[in-house]
């Protein structure tokens, strides 16, 4: 038991903590800071301050992985670190996992909160591990290690670091279950617990820690990975106050929280304009063919809606009211999740060049509402893959924002949204032949972090190079993801046509993957992304979605006389209507009009297949240059069907030149004849309300669809009141779902 409190001047730390939310919502600025002190007396030593600190933290993160990590830590950086306050504002942060920062800040206010100054005690040399998404964590695959730092006989921070785990104990191998539908599928929990003193980890926790998870060697290696980062920047801040001075640096942790809250709202006024702005989202979660458990059979669709406000002082408001239920599926998302996503967005959309802490998080409210999917405050649900409703609903946020961009004129900076980064194939299995024979080893390739991303108001956007929940997007290779998922090698990896958002600037594309079961047992295999609907909100003034992802695999193949007489075998998918599966395999094909599988057994030589997300696109496809359209094809972006049909543009390959040529004159008159098709077509706003409130009075509307909007009229009186009055419905409108 502690008696003295360890929190500044003799206060406890939850004294601290209630001091300085009382001033947060009485002030509006953080600790009622109203002048820059220390910035405006010595900008120079300020800027410096902030930059060794700064410094201090990236290079913990580029030591750190190198001393241990697991391959996903170590081949793209699948980890961050940051310093928090007493009461565990983030101050500064480190680059990769952005998403994050603000997760570990809830930890540590979770911990404040439940006194654990008292009970189990706070003391130098402490070690604590979270990952329990109920107070602060995305899923329980993220593992954070928090340390805390005492100058003399005071608590002045603490360091924080997380990885991702290829694999944390759940119901199935893996790192974003599909199968986990309740809390106890999700595999260990570690809620905000110590786990050793004196900068040492406890021996019963390791052992513990290393019979909880399937893959207890990267465990061990990850927690040795945080452990030194931390350690490293408990050292860096301690020097720094020996060179500045414990006031100094009391002080400055605070400005500098303050100014990052300031510098959010001058970007807000600088960037967008004040009003009311909003996006539809939409994800698929189809359960009811694939769930083993009866009662999570169902297919959903989740509504995630989005309105920001934007203020004339620059603050933000952004909600989620109207968003549909949660579920007896993994896709559940906690507020800690939430604010994470909100976070790692807003600093790379407005903040990006400036300090980033968690003042910008000061400066925007937030409502999740109680009982939908984005906060259903039910801890017995499962968390495990929350990112399905995540990177959707965020796709609202990045659509707002662009509004707000384009009206500013910053053209540039636009961005309706990105792929989802899933079909991360996930799974394991055992060795059954070859020197590592009897060993298990996991597949989790995280070539998810390059997605296609969505196009700007002046440009496509990136191919195959960006992740919303990591700014340093890398996919890694594939050399390093077959040392550790040996069982199954990659017959090819290339550009998948047709991946990306249609617009004058096209979303950016991807690629897809062929691989095969090899020299193993007891393979399992499971998948997630957007099937039925596409992901998020869409394009952006024209512009197209990307393409829905889908599951393609073989079950007992002829690869093994393939490969003896040295014949051809799938190399891809590039058109699913004539695929090369059929054409160059015999076996058992599956294909499937949605992606998210639950886990299936694989023998050696099934074959896998799976394609990668492209990004929405921006403007009229009709305006796309030609000699975009042609470089699409040469590059094998787009086929020439779509071209023909969405571009309006005609072109022939040229065998002997290896180029496609465009007919100019042809595309113009077919650019003419579309333009006029659309004419004919086209309706008036009217008759389209007409027809779409047919499907609702009746009730054509499909199964998952109108479960979805019973949900969201059931849990919100305001989104209900709104939805009634569009759509001139009675009071006592019900959707029946049976
Ligand atoms: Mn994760």
């Amino acid at each position: 038991m502690n008696n003295k409190p360890i929190g500044w001047n003799g206060k406890t730390l939850m004294k601290m903590l209630e001091e300085s939310e009382k001033y947060i919502k009485e002030t509006k600025s953080y600790y009622g800071i109203d002048k820059l002190k220390l910035k405006e007396e010595d900008p120079f030593k300020y800027e410096r301050a902030f930059a060794s600190l700064r410094g201090a933290l990236v290079s913990a993160r580029e030591t750190a992985l190198h001393v241990a990590a697991s391959p996903i830590v170590k081949e793209i950086g699948e980890l961050c670190f940051a310093l928090y306050t007493p009461e565990g504002d983030s101050i500064v942060v480190s680059t990769g996992i952005l998403v994050h920062v603000h997760t570990m800040s809830e930890a540590v206010k979770f911990m404040v909160k439940e006194d654990y100054e008292q009970d189990p005690g706070i003391n130098p040399g402490d070690i604590f591990l979270n990952n329990d998404p109920e107070c602060g964590n995305v899923h329980t695959t993220d593992v954070q290690t928090l340390i805390p730092i005492f100058w003399k006989e005071e608590l002045i921070g603490w360091a924080g670091g997380v990885t991702h785990q290829i694999d944390s104990g759940g119901i199935t191998p893996g790192h974003d279950l599909v199968s986990a539908i309740q809390r106890f599928d999700d595999g260990t929990y570690y809620t905000c617990r110590k786990i050793g003193s004196n900068d040492k980890i406890w021996k019963d926790h390791m052992i513990n820690a290393r019979r909880s998870v399937r893959t207890p060697f990267y465990w061990e290696l990850d927690e040795k990975c945080r452990l030194a980062g931390d350690l490293m920047i408990r050292d860096a801040v301690l020097e720094f106050i020996e060179r500045e001075g414990i006031e100094y640096y009391k002080q400055f942790i605070r400005e500098v929280i303050e100014e990052g809250r300031r510098i959010f709202q001058e970007r807000v006024k600088e960037r967008l304009i004040p009003g009311r702005y909003r996006a539809a989202a939409f994800f698929d979660i189809p359960m009811k063919e694939e769930a083993w458990q009866p009662r999570a059979k169902i297919d959903k669709v989740s509504n995630q809606p989005l309105e920001i406000i934007i203020k004339n002082d620059g603050s933000m408001l952004l909600s989620f009211d109207g968003a549909s239920g949660p579920g007896p599926n993994p896709m559940n998302c906690a507020k800690g999740a939430m604010e994470g996503g909100q976070w790692v967005l807003l600093t790379q959309v407005l903040i990006y060049g400036d300090k980033v802490n968690d003042g910008a998080y000061f400066a925007v409210d937030t409502d999740y509402p109680i009982g939908t999917w984005c906060n259903p405050g039910d801890s017995s649900l499962s968390y495990q893959s929350p990112w399905g409703n995540l990177i959707p609903a965020y796709t609202g946020m990045m659509k707002c924002l662009s509004y707000g961009l384009y009206s500013r004129g910053y053209r540039e900076e636009i961005v309706p949204g990105y792929g989802f980064t899933g079909d991360a194939i996930q799974g394991g299995g055992i060795y059954s032949a070859g020197p590592l024979k009897g060993q298990r080893w996991s597949l989790s390739t995280f070539e998810i972090s390059g997605q296609g991303l969505g196009a700007s108001g002046v440009k496509d956007g990136l191919d195959w190079g960006y992740a919303m929940w990591n700014p340093e997007a890398d996919l890694g290779d594939v050399e390093t993801w077959e040392l550790f998922q040996g069982g199954i090698p990659y017959l090819s990896r290339r550009v998948k046509p047709n991946t990306p958002g249609h617009g004058k600037y096209r979303g950016g594309a991807n690629y897809e993957g062929v691989a095969m079961i090899a020299n193993s047992k007891e393979v399992d295999f499971f998948g997630a992304r957007d099937g039925y609907c596409f992901h998020g909100s869409g394009g952006m003034h024209g512009g197209y979605p990307h393409a829905t992802g889908y599951r393609l695999y073989a079950k007992k193949t002829n690869m093994q006389e393939i490969i003896q007489n040295q014949k051809e075998y799938p190399l891809g998918d590039p058109d699913p209507s004539n695929g090369e599966f059929e054409k160059l395999l015999e076996g058992d094909i599956v294909r499937k009009k949605y992606c998210t599988i639950y886990p299936i057994i694989l023998e050696n030589n099934d074959v896998i297949y799976y394609a990668l997300s492209g990004g929405p696109g921006y403007g009229d496809p009709l305006e796309r240059k030609v000699e975009s359209v042609k470089q699409d094809l040469d590059n094998g972006i787009y086929t020439n069907d779509l071209v023909i049909n969405i571009y309006g543009v005609v072109a022939e390959y040229k065998e002997e030149m290896g180029e496609w040529i465009i007919d100019e004159m042809g595309t113009e008159i077919l650019r003419e004849e579309i333009r006029a098709e659309r004419k004919n077509k086209s309706l008036t706003f009217d008759d389209y309300w007409e027809q779409e409130r047919w499907k609702i009075t009746e009730d054509m509307l499909s199964e998952p669809v109108k479960r979805m909007y019973s949900e969201s009229l059931r849990l919100s009186t305001k989104w209900r009141k709104e939805f009634l009055e569009f759509w001139r419905l009675p009071e006592d409108f019900q959707l029946e779902v049976k």
